[in-house]
């Protein structure tokens, strides 16, 4: 951690209380200019202020007691770059008190989806633009000078002038609409809740919206650009029905009368909580009941679920400093599934969330030496940017629902219910968390907790015998073997483990030292895969649990614990890869969804170790053998007895039998396309279809899958469409991918997943990785400007498998900088390192054993 980043925090002796601020957009220009009066407390005598301000013209800056004729104007203001702030100076001294602080200031409206920017979209031909925010986590500031840093709460008044055609949202609603001299309009909104500058939001464009009520009387309404409103129904009504699950969860009213949802055309992550105006991604809210995919629709309501939990958790109550961020990304990843499992039972949310790749994500990384605590030191924006990962996010939902094990559910939900209360509008650390678990359980809970979230990684639990009494010993887990191999880690954690016996008894117990004695009979641990650890079973329990998968007696949760464990004990080295690999021969008839697609990808990942083709066919007639079976039982068409895990199924095994070459399947998948215009495809089935169709395709498929992009409005159908384009196998034609993810055809919101999904595909893993080093200077250009989509942008990294690919790596980053992305950089190179000695060490291993089986 560079040392000097520490000192980035404002001092602490000026206070902001209340914001009155007034915005001139100009939507033309796309500039604007600012008025702010800040009431502030100074309990110190100062002769500066310094507070956040960065790509802003500050023309004045006044202080002043009310009535107390004391104005001062500033003498100098001074700008730091590198802090992101402005200090005003002032020639006398100003002592202890309250005070107004105005400021007059100029801004741009960006392109970099960040702060204050535009966002284009086309209404019959003709070019629109949104001006709207996107404020957390540091860039409240390009907006309008502020103290922007979550502790800093205070309530806001804003106000806007704008032309006649435009609408102005905010987090609360208009008080008063005035007229202009100037013929422009003045809407004035009401005063927000007493909350952090990172939650404040304003769009401003035309648009058209529906709206409904909660059972407590919240209007909430979503809006979208023209001609898109009825695609906002079901978020509409998620969005309902989860206000009112919250509103009874926590125990506490929804405390505004109004909650806006606004679907934005550009924009970076999927959506942001701002209090009582949400904004989302498109495709993360837009549902159109005939085209939109099953997947698409759970994703829409978890986001959904996901935003209005942070109303409560984020918003009432929020971190103290980015260190916490977790408390409001791990628990609104938790309420989301919670939520959503309420609302839409079927769904089994919780099985897909276990099989889920970003469950997985947060696994591997947190596997690695270069992971870091869930509470993490941060200081620098670009720092604060990283922590977004799926360890805040993942990795905190998982430790939620092991602490939510360990003392009960009801007392979970009482303590969560004391916590809002006693810290409702102010600041928290995690500790204050814990004290509220433990008021509400009795059980020593931060001790417990601590262990989780202050040191980084997870333990890996090995079952043992000696004299026939079964112990259990806990030691940290690495996905690396190289790493694993000169660790003197000695990491401790305290895990509540619930385990199934001989007899069938599920049992919970809290395993707090090196080694354990248990005098039961084992017959599987992490029974429910319910704690984020791993596990290695004796080999009799295994063979056990192995005649259990064959009978069909493990439960969805343990087969996807099972599988999910077995490839990474794999990866990581404590057992050969053969032997994954011999388990999942057990998955043959595999029905379940999740459990399919934990298999899958891991067994992607041995295929992703591979470069010789004989070799590589090989592992393909094994995914066939045991996919296949399962793709012919299912069909390519929909039945009506499908369960929803079934739709989700078909279109899992299609796509890896069609991927992994069988004829019947790739001819089956081009005749559905090429009958598509007089039969539409089945939603669920299309992307899939579409995926066949190109991994089996040259320049003609590209060109098709082109020009319908090309027509097509729907961006669900877009982000079909471009997935497919990035699964051609030709290098030539994976280039034409690359080069048109960052033409004028693309939006910058879209192009990091065309590239690194280019990047994942095998065949194009050495073209994507020298477009990169081509154009790093336009991408850097495009996305240096902090956030998130660097570090998504070079994840794929981590699949390289070359020694000479490490060594070009390392030395192009050398001489080139990844803003936001430095954590991932090293998180890819200890992957990378790892991939090499996997190889080394198991290549043979996993040729002896396709080599034996096809
Ligand atoms: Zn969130």
């Amino acid at each position: 951690m560079n040392k000097t980043n520490k000192k980035i925090r404002l001092e602490s002796h000026t206070i902001p209380t209340k914001y009155k601020i007034e915005i001139k957009p100009d939507m033309d220009a796309f500039v604007f200019s600012g008025k702010e009066t800040i009431k502030i407390n100074i309990n110190k005598k100062i002769k500066q202020i310094t507070l956040h301000s960065k790509d802003i013209d500050i023309e004045t800056v006044k202080i002043y007691n009310k009535g107390k004729n004391n104005e001062q104007f500033a003498s100098k203001i001074s700008y730091n770059i590198k802090k992101e702030t402005a200090t005003f100076s002032f020639k006398k001294e100003i002592k202890k008190g309250s005070y107004e602080l105005s400021i007059i200031f100029s801004g741009i409206i960006s392109d970099t989806l960040r702060g204050f920017y535009k966002s284009k979209y086309h209404i019959d031909g003709e070019e629109k633009y949104i001006a709207t925010t996107q404020f957390e986590a540091t860039d409240a500031r390009r907006a309008f000078p502020c103290f922007d840093e979550p502790a800093h709460k205070a309530t806001f008044l804003v106000s806007f002038m704008v032309k006649d055609n435009y609408e102005v949202i905010s987090n609360t609603l208009p008080i008063s609409i005035d007229k202009h001299e100037s013929g422009l309009k003045i809407i004035n909104f009401s005063e927000t809740p007493k909350m952090s500058t990172y939650l404040l939001a304003f769009i401003i464009g035309e648009f058209e919206y529906i709206e409904g009520k909660t059972k407590e009387g919240v209007e909430i309404r979503v809006f979208t650009t023209k001609g898109k409103k009825h695609q906002a129904k079901f978020a509409l009504d998620v969005a309902i029905k989860s206000l009112e699950f919250y509103n009874e969860y926590f125990n506490i009213p929804y405390p505004l009368p109004n909650l806006d949802m606004i679907a934005i055309p550009d924009f970076e992550s999927a959506a942001m909580e701002n209090w009582g105006a949400i904004t989302y991604r498109e495709t993360a809210i837009l549902v159109d009941e005939e085209h939109t995919s099953l997947v698409n629709k759970q994703w829409v309501a978890t986001v959904v679920a996901h935003e209005i939990a942070h109303q409560w958790f984020g918003n009432l109550v929020t971190m103290h400093w980015w260190t916490d961020l977790w408390l409001n990304e791990g628990f609104a990843s938790y309420m989301e599934k919670v939520c959503t499992d309420t609302l839409f039972p079927h769904w089994k949310i919780w099985d897909l969330h276990l099989g889920s790749a970003r469950y997985k994500s947060a696994i591997e990384i947190d596997g690695l030496a270069s992971s870091h605590p869930v509470e993490v030191e941060v200081h620098h924006p670009d720092e604060i940017s990283e922590i977004f990962d799926m360890v805040s996010y993942e990795k905190g939902t998982a430790i939620i629902r092991m602490l939510a094990l360990y003392i009960g559910e009801d007392k979970f939900k009482e303590g969560l219910s004391y916590y809002l209360k006693k810290h409702i509008y102010k600041n928290t650390k995690t500790l204050d968390l814990w004290q509220a678990f433990e008021k509400s359980s009795k059980k020593p809970v931060a001790k417990m907790m601590s262990s989780w979230t202050k040191q980084m990684g997870f333990p890996i639990i090995k079952e043992t015998y000696k004299d026939d009494k079964c112990i259990l010993s806990q030691e940290r887990f690495f996905s690396s073997r190289v790493i694993r191999n000169k660790s003197k880690d000695k990491s401790l954690w305290q895990i509540p483990l619930v385990y199934k016996n001989t007899k069938g008894e599920e049992k919970l117990i809290l395993i707090d030292k090196k080694s354990t004695f248990l005098n039961d009979k084992i017959k599987k641990l992490n029974s429910g895969d319910q704690s984020f650890l791993k596990v290695i079973h004796s080999e009799k329990t295994l063979d056990k649990i192995k005649k259990d998968i064959k009978e069909n007696h493990l439960s969805i949760p343990d087969r996807i614990n099972i599988l999910r464990d077995i490839f990474s004990l794999a990866e990581g080295g404590y057992i050969k890869t053969s032997e994954a690999l011999g388990l999942s021969l057990e998955f043959k008839n595999e029905k379940e969804y999740s459990v399919a697609s934990e298999l899958a990808s891991g067994l992607i990942k041995i295929s992703n170790l591979i470069d010789n083709e004989i070799v590589r066919n090989k592992m393909k007639s094994h995914i066939l053998y045991v996919f296949k079976p399962i793709a012919q039982e299912i069909g390519f068409d929909k039945k009506t007895e499908d369960r929803n895990e079934d739709i989700l199924l078909r279109s899992l095994v299609i796509s890896l039998c069609g991927g992994s070459g069988d004829k019947e399947i790739i001819k089956e998948a081009k005749k559905i396309f090429d009958n598509r215009i007089n039969k539409t495809i089945d939603k669920d089935i299309k992307s899939t279809i579409y995926g066949i169709v190109a991994k089996n395709g040259g320049q003609k498929e590209w060109k098709t899958f082109y020009e319908m992009y090309k027509s097509e409005e729907m961006h669900e159908e877009k982000e079909r469409l471009t997935g497919a384009i990035s699964l051609f196998k030709d290098k030539k034609i994976l280039e034409k991918t690359l080069r048109f993810a960052i033409s004028k055809d693309v939006k910058p919101q879209d192009a990091p997943f065309i590239i690194a999904k280019t990047w994942s595909n095998h065949e194009g893993r050495d073209a994507t990785w020298k477009f990169l080093k081509d154009n790093w200077d336009t991408i850097l250009k495009r996305y240096g400007e902090g956030g998130h989509f660097l570090s998504k942008l070079i994840s794929p990294l981590k699949n390289h498998t070359k020694r000479e690919d490490l060594i070009d790596i390392k030395k192009f980053f050398k001489g080139h900088t990844v803003p936001g992305g430095e954590r991932t950089l090293l998180q890819a190179y200890e992957k990378i390192e790892s991939n090499i000695a996997w190889i080394k060490d198991d290549m043979k291993d996993i040729e002896n054993w396709l080599n034996k089986n096809y």
